[in-house]
């Protein structure tokens, strides 16, 4: 049987020596091929379902060197090891999959909300007991962990941007024998690396900021390097195998390319987040903004309720109009249109992921966007 999972079906190579480098010298270095005269310097994209017999992987469905190159860069910047799935529900679909069969998860009161509808779904089957938290509620969380399974935490939160103190809640956690998850997709690991807090898994949405570029779908698990975290890691890489629902070569080639830029573009996201996050809280029709302080993400609470959030994402000119966020066009949404929203998501929020335009182009468009709602209103 070719593919019968076994624990050595990777064909990762020795990572390149990177020790001392910083995460922006490693982002460009990393899953390539060792340095020889004409091998080449760009990341292998490998189409093929089976390999030679013998070697380190024999079927696609268990490795294949194209998820290695990113999984080679992601895990080096996380401080782990990586696996590359399909999408992020793939990822999270992987992360809860430890979760025992009528277990009990403790899960933010409101986050992204794929999650929300499926831990919601899980409850309603009788498969897990759930407990909605505060995150931004520290004592709240630790009082929820005794007899838990997992805690699953998001930070900043979609699209609440609510943080958790992700070092507090990870030892309260391990004290208790409860296995913690982050879902890292808002902060990246450049901003964020929850392995270091004594997180147990990473998720990620890599279609967002590590793809970049709003044309794949893809995602990821991050485990650490101890023996605890390589023997989660060992059972997300069957739960990958056996599930089947694998990540194409081409799209993991694709978000690894668009990888190479995640320093360049983060670092002017971020400055322009902040810049219009300041801005925004001057405005006369924005009734509260939302930002943590870092990341790329503002989200903003308008006048008029549900249909002035609508009438200004449906009449920006820069800013595009669509669901999804960390790529390099600045995006805006109403949340609550999406019909798994928490209910704790204001009927009025915008969620604004700011892209690498010109900021002063941006805030022209969104501010006038806003200034006809104040005429309106
Ligand atoms: C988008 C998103 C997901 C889901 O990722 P897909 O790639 O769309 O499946 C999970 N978590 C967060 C925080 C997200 O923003």
């Amino acid at each position: 049987m070719t593919d019968e999972p076994t624990t050595e079906t990777t064909d990762r190579q020795t990572p390149r020596d990177v020790g001392g480098l910083a995460p922006a010298t490693r982002i460009v270095a990393l899953g390539r091929e060792n340095p020889a005269p004409g091998a080449q310097v760009g990341a292998p994209l490998v189409l093929t379902s089976t390999f030679h017999a013998d070697g380190p992987v024999n079927y696609a469905r268990g490795g294949n060197p194209t998820w290695s190159a990113f999984e080679e860069a992601l895990g080096s910047l996380e401080g782990g090891d990586a696996l590359v799935l399909a999408s992020g529900m793939a990822a999270v679909t992987a992360a809860l999959s430890l979760l025992p069969h009528g277990g009990t998860v403790v899960v933010p009161d409101a986050a992204y909300n794929g999650v929300m509808a499926t831990v919601g779904d899980l409850e309603a089957a009788g498969a897990a007991t759930v407990r909605r938290v505060d995150v931004t509620d520290t004592a709240a969380v630790v009082a929820a962990l005794p007899g838990a399974d997992l805690l699953w935490l998001e930070s900043p939160t979609n699209p609440l941007l609510e943080v958790a103190d992700l070092p507090a809640l990870a030892a309260a956690a391990r004290e208790r024998g409860v296995l913690t998850v982050v879902d890292n997709t808002f902060a990246t690991p450049l901003l964020q690396r929850p392995l270091e807090a004594g997180v147990d898994v990473v998720v990620h949405s890599a279609t967002k900021y590590l793809s970049g570029h709003s044309d794949v779908l893809l995602g990821a698990v991050v485990t650490a390097g101890d023996e605890r975290g390589r023997s989660l890691h060992e059972q997300l890489r069957r739960h990958r195998q056996l599930g089947g629902g694998i990540a194409g070569p081409m799209e993991t080639w694709l978000a690894l390319r668009g990888l190479r830029t995640l320093h360049l573009r983060l670092e002017r996201a971020c400055a322009s987040a902040a810049d219009l996050a300041g801005r925004l809280a001057g405005h006369h029709a924005v009734t509260r903004v939302r930002y943590p302080g870092f990341g790329a993400i503002v989200s903003i609470e308008v006048t008029g309720g549900a249909a002035g959030a609508e009438g200004v994402a449906a009449s920006t000119r820069v800013w595009v109009h669509a669901t999804s966020l960390g790529g390099v066009e600045s995006l805006l949404e109403r949340r609550r249109r999406q019909p798994n929203e928490p209910e704790k998501v204001p009927e009025e929020l915008l969620r604004l992921s700011v892209g690498i335009e010109d900021v002063d182009d941006l805030w022209r468009d969104l501010s006038a966007a806003l200034d006809r709602l104040g005429d309106d209103a």
